[in-house]
């Protein structure tokens, strides 16, 4: 503290008091209405999306069928919003712009039963004060309609017009009075990509309305008016029409519904999710938290699923004025949705995915149901194995089984890896055990157990040995012996399969491209981060490829920059990791033979790349000392 005896406020005080107060002139001053309104229009428009939603939302609360937007350079030039609502009267058309003028609550107590998506009056009053505005309005009760323009939050000009039932609202010259705002406005492709984001939420959220985009006098968008599933796919693209499992689950306390996409939907960047409180767009990592949390297993660790979901309840429970742009909201009891959420979705995407080792954490009714109780067959887990072990991983239509492994080799992949990061940070080389036998014989009878695990009886003991380490460490010597002198053979595809990147994606595809050939990977760029697979190894299944690439790629991201690996080694690894048979798929004893057979001809067959063990041996001795004999 500092050396003074009084508290530092006392101190203040005692100097104000001893102050000459005629010497202290009068500070506060009311801001005129424009320039106050500026200042408010900062937090409601920063940007002309921010006008788009409310604009948007003012003509859904006016109850129209029909809106359309129009654009000129982004917004910034012109964003105009036609309805045919409920339009204003002369005086509403004027009283619309100033600042807390609402016709959505009344008293605070609306405040908790808000049903529209406005209810601030703010909107208007901001848009006035930051550009040039042009308002058309009228009401099918009236003979002619309003004309209202207006600039810098006053009026300019008011006369009748003749105009058709509805509103029309055109904001010109966005920050024309706020030059340092209009100078923070981003490039026209990145100013359009925030409008087309509040176009789509706003879109997506009122199937039952037609909505059109047009910019620069271009229809980007024209939306007829039809279910939730087709405004999905008319916004989100056809690829998910047969994609999309129906999410709905009823209660007292909330209603869900909406779509979520089947695993395979699942994207490497966070795109196509959208939650919806009362029909209003909300962030909530909370929630989506849930979602994810649904999807554990089905997914990789790292991919996103997509999902439209609507959440209905009573307005009473949830605060919608927590936010300016009233993105995040308040609920009462988040825990409750939470839940609700996750077992909602998780309950969904049990009806077409029905894998047992799922862990349903949900309550004894839902458990009941058919769906659920739906085991995933051991023919079915056949037919996904089918085939060579070493034929890669996955299967066709067999989403839900395939993804289900992959994420858990995902998430051991870290792990893994990190534990190879310290030995090679350490110095420490993973070294060969001096001998390794094949413990096989003739007679040696193989086990599996648990889908994973063989057990293999030795001379004094017995082996017991995973899988897709065992299989990770064959393909690893096999992919390393093959890429060094010669590349591997490839096959041609009779059906090359095009890929779309991200630009992301698509500069990592530059870098491994080379080396993915010697690989036995023929891949062909085709302008704009798309990618033709002309080729793949031999022993890859056709129609697999790119799902191959795509895992892939992620693999090899993976790798962390402060290893030195070569790129073919990363690649190396990546690729055996990626094609190993998994955890969990059932091998046949001739399938469980060749592993065991390839895995003893390696030249360092105890461990994986990556220095994790790939089988572990339990002596007689060890085994009596455990039983403590
Ligand atoms: P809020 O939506 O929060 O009420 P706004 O500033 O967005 O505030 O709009 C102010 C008022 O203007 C609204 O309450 C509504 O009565 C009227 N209004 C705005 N846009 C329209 C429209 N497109 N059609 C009919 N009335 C509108
Ligand atoms: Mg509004």
């Amino acid at each position: 503290m500092g050396q003074s005896r009084y508290p530092r406020c006392l101190k203040m005080k005692w100097l104000f008091l001893t102050a000459k107060p005629d010497f202290v002139p009068d500070t506060i001053t009311l801001l005129p209405d424009n320039i106050a309104n500026q200042i408010a229009a900062g937090e409601v428009i920063q940007r002309p999306a921010s006008a788009v939603k409310e604009l948007l939302e003012n003509a859904v609360d006016a109850g129209a069928t029909e809106i359309k937007l129009i654009i000129s350079d982004a917004g910034k030039a012109l964003l105009q919003v036609i309805d045919n609502g409920n339009g204003m009267s002369e005086t509403d058309a004027r009283m619309c712009f100033e600042r807390h003028a609402t016709s959505k609550i009344r008293n605070i107590e609306d405040l908790f039963h808000i049903r529209t998506m406005g209810f601030r009056g703010e909107a208007l009053a901001s848009i006035a004060a930051v550009s040039q505005v042009e308002l058309k309005t009228k009401r099918a009760e009236d003979e002619t309609g309003t004309y209202i323009e207006v600039e810098n939050s006053l009026v300019k000009k008011q006369e009748p017009v003749a105009s058709a039932n509805g509103t029309s609202i055109a904001m010109k010259n966005l920050f024309f009075n706020v030059p340092a705002r209009r100078n923070f406005l981003k490039s026209n492709a990145a100013e359009m990509r925030h409008i087309v984001d509040e176009f789509t939420r706003v879109a997506m959220s009122f199937p039952e309305i037609l909505f059109t985009l047009t910019a620069n006098n271009q229809q980007l968008f024209h939306l007829e008016a039809g279910s939730l599933k087709q405004r999905i796919v008319q916004l989100l693209g056809t690829n998910y029409n047969a994609k999309l499992v129906t999410v709905k689950e009823e209660t007292d306390y909330l209603n869900i519904y909406g779509f979520a996409g089947k695993p395979e939907t699942a994207k490497k960047t966070r795109g196509d999710q959208y939650f919806f409180v009362n029909n209003r767009f909300i962030k909530s990592a909370y929630l989506n938290h849930a979602v994810m949390n649904a999807y554990r297993e089905m997914i990789p660790a790292d991919s996103f699923p997509m999902y439209v979901l609507f959440i209905d309840l009573d307005p009473t429970v949830v605060d919608v004025n927590v936010h300016p742009t009233k993105q995040e909201i308040k609920f009462e009891d988040e825990k409750i949705i939470y839940a609700f959420v996750q077992a909602a979705v998780k309950h969904a995407l049990a009806q077409f995915s029905v894998t047992p080792t799922l862990d349903f954490e949900l309550d004894a009714s839902i458990q009941q149901l058919p769906s659920i109780q739906l085991p995933f067959t051991d023919d079915k887990k056949s037919a996904a194995a089918a085939g060579s072990i070493f034929r890669g991983f996955t299967q066709k239509n067999q989403a839900h089984f395939i993804e289900k492994s992959s994420e858990g080799e995902l998430k051991n992949w870290r792990a893994l890896y990190e534990s190879n990061e310290q030995r090679v940070a350490g110095g420490e080389q993973i070294q060969a055990a001096p001998t390794h036998q094949s413990p096989l014989t003739a007679e040696t009878e193989l086990t599996q157990i648990l889908n994973t695990y063989i057990t293999i009886p030795s001379n004094n003991g017995f082996l017991l040995l995973h899988q897709q380490s065992a299989h990770e460490r064959v393909l690893y010597e096999q992919l390393s012996a093959a890429g060094k002198d010669k590349p591997v053979a490839t096959q041609r595809s009779m059906f090359p399969s095009t890929m779309e990147l991200t630009p992301a994606d698509a500069a990592v595809m530059e870098e491994i491209m080379e080396d993915l050939r010697y690989l036995g990977y023929t891949i062909e760029p085709f302008g704009r981060n798309t990618y033709v697979i002309q080729g793949t190894p031999a022993d890859v299944e056709a129609g697999n490829d790119k799902h191959i690439i795509d895992i892939l790629l992620e693999q090899y991201k993976h790798f962390s920059p402060e290893v030195k690996f070569s790129r073919r080694e990363k690649l190396v690894r990546a690729l055996a990791r990626q094609q190993s048979v998994k955890a969990g798929t059932r091998l046949t004893e001739r399938e469980m033979r060749q592993l065991v057979t390839d895995l003893f001809a390696c030249s360092t067959p105890n461990s994986t790349p990556d220095g994790n063990p790939t089988y572990l041996e339990f002596k007689q001795e060890q085994l009596e000392r455990m039983f403590g004999r």
